[in-house]
């Protein structure tokens, strides 16, 4: 059973077709990037993925789930770093962590996370609201992490972190991979897809323009 399995989805706004028939799998334990400049439907991919949104056709399936079926069984084992996390007004990014723990029935410690993405104790314990984006990003980055998800779903994990931040957001996705979780994340950025995925898929205008091992992409290139 793979991991993702994305048959034949399309997903319009109106008018804009975001995603056009859009197949492709990804096996358990794999590092998958979804390469594509703003505007390919890499996010809108995500958000059907996780049941944010409706396909307008087509089938998917996380983890053996239909997402349209029991999205509930498919979000406790899923961890999402979304493209704009929504803070709750005045509530700690400990506080966050610490809600995310008790929604998945996690047993995790919330300030080892907090430690794991290197968000100060003391910012940990200030509203988020006030949060730079690069301590925004940690927060959400811990909140994902709750439960050692099954499947980790990250869009532009590294959009407004500097370059330690970046770095770890790689380290987590290796040691995410290492631990046998499947990572799927999103960029704009060859490189940083390049750099830690088992595989890649490229999307453009909504369309699956390829799909390759990064040894072979870049050979193509
Ligand atoms: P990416 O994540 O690769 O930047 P998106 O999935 O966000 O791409 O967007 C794909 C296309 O769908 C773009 O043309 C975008 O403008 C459009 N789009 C995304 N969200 C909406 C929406 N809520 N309403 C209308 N159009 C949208
Ligand atoms: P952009 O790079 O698109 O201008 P930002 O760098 O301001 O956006 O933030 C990136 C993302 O992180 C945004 O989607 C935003 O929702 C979120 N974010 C960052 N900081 C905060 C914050 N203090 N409060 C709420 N959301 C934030």
């Amino acid at each position: 059973m793979s991991a993702v399995e994305i048959d034949g989805l399309t997903k319009r706004y109106g008018d804009v077709t975001a995603v056009s028939e859009l197949s492709l799998s990804v096996e358990r334990g794999e590092v998958f990037g979804l390469l594509g400049p703003n505007g390919a439907g890499k996010s809108t991919t995500i958000n059907v993925l996780l049941g944010f949104l409706d396909p307008t056709a087509g089938s998917v399936r996380v983890l053996g789930t239909d997402v349209t079926e029991d999205l509930q069984r498919v979000k406790r084992r899923v961890g999402l770093l979304p493209e704009a996390f929504e803070p709750v007004p005045n509530l700690t990014g400990r506080e966050h962590v610490a809600a995310a723990i008790e929604t998945k029935g996690a047993d995790d410690d919330p300030d080892a996370l907090l430690d794991r993405v290197g968000l100060d104790p003391e910012d940990a314990r200030r509203p988020a609201d006030d949060y730079s984006t690069g301590m925004f990003q940690r927060m959400a980055l811990a909140v994902a992490l709750v439960g050692d998800p099954d499947l980790l779903v990250l869009d532009e994990p590294s959009s407004g972190l500097d370059p330690n931040g970046v770095q770890l957001v790689r380290d987590i996705v290796r040691e995410e991979a290492e631990r046998g979780a499947t990572v799927l994340f999103s960029s704009h950025i060859l490189d940083e897809v390049e750099r830690v995925s088992d595989r890649v898929a490229i999307l453009r205008d909504g369309e699956l323009a390829a799909v390759n091992s990064v040894e072979n992409l870049r050979a193509e290139l």
